[in-house]
């Protein structure tokens, strides 16, 4: 497995692997590794000859006051869950490789970037395309990866990818959960032992939603309010939004008809917890799909 920490280092890699006729498959993550990242790796791992792990907190993507300096950084773990899910290289760059100069320009997806969560985080997403933006410039990859924990981002790269002409292949992993239903998250490493007991509620009520609407439920406002009490009646839980919304625009539907995605945002304590379902609805067939 190979370190690579500038854009010299990327350029070899590219051209060497270019030259042999390689595809390259890119994971972009925070570090901080877990099974939900290790999903992305092993998703990828059979599609691609050389297969990328980037490590890289990003700045730019935290707001003010947000964790940016206490988010949890463990390079040595990462090297041993990049070494079991067999990358090849490992890219982890200082601030000053990806941001040379204080930055002015920045990507934008505007719009999509200001919903759900963007409406708590309005620079968050700005922040997420531009990094996206410079990784894909950087490694011209064949294929990324992204896990569906993150359905906004999901959507934004998406559409990222079809405006910037960017023939890269965008693969859609599914959620990673512990065994009671809560997704993995890095950050999950800060909540209190009272706040783990309490989070699952989110994956509950997203599950008890779905079972709703399994049953024939189509009411999207209604099953919204159900969704939002759901998560209420947890102490613990402090609700951002409980919404359903079309699965591309990310506006929201009043019936459920089409992809639709539905996507919880919870405060336990001071750590912000995400989590969602998607699912596709045609009539009374009802499938769980990736955002
Ligand atoms: P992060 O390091 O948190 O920025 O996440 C890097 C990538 O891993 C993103 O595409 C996330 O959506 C994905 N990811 C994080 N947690 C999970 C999970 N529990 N299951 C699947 N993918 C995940």
């Amino acid at each position: 497995m190979e370190w690579i920490s500038d854009a010299t280092g990327v350029r070899r890699v590219v051209s060497r692997a270019r030259a042999r006729q390689l595809t390259i498959g890119l994971v972009p993550t925070m570090g901080a590794l877990h099974a939900g990242h290790a999903a992305l790796l092993s998703a990828l791992r059979p599609q691609v000859d050389v297969l990328v792990l980037s490590v890289f907190v990003n700045p730019t993507q935290f707001g003010p006051g947000e964790d940016f300096d206490t988010y949890p950084r463990d390079l040595a773990a990462d090297a041993a869950w990049a070494e079991a899910a067999r990358v090849d290289v490992v890219f982890h760059p200082d601030a000053s490789v990806m941001y040379p100069v204080p930055p002015q320009t920045f990507v934008e997806v505007q719009g999509l970037d200001r919903r759900l969560e963007g409406a708590v985080r309005p620079t968050h997403f700005r922040g997420v395309a531009t990094v996206v933006s410079k990784l894909l410039n950087l490694w011209t990859p064949d294929a990324v990866a992204f896990g569906q924990k993150d359905a906004q981002q999901v959507v934004l790269v998406r559409r990222l990818l079809q405006e910037m002409l960017w023939p890269t292949r965008l693969v859609v992993v599914p959620t990673v959960r512990e065994p009671d239903g809560l997704a993995q998250s890095s950050r999950n490493a800060y909540l209190s032992p009272a706040e783990r007991a309490a989070a699952p509620v989110l994956h509950r009520a997203l599950s008890d939603l779905e079972q709703a609407v399994r049953g024939g439920a189509r009411d999207a406002r209604r099953l919204s309010a159900e969704l939002a009490r759901a998560i209420q009646g947890e102490p613990l839980a402090q609700l951002d939004y409980a919404v359903v919304v079309d699965a591309d625009t990310l506006e929201p539907v009043p019936i459920m008809a089409g992809r639709v995605l539905v996507a919880v945002a919870a405060r336990f304590g001071a750590t912000r917890l995400l989590d969602n379902c998607c699912l596709n609805i045609s009539g009374a067939d009802v499938q769980a799909v990736m955002p």
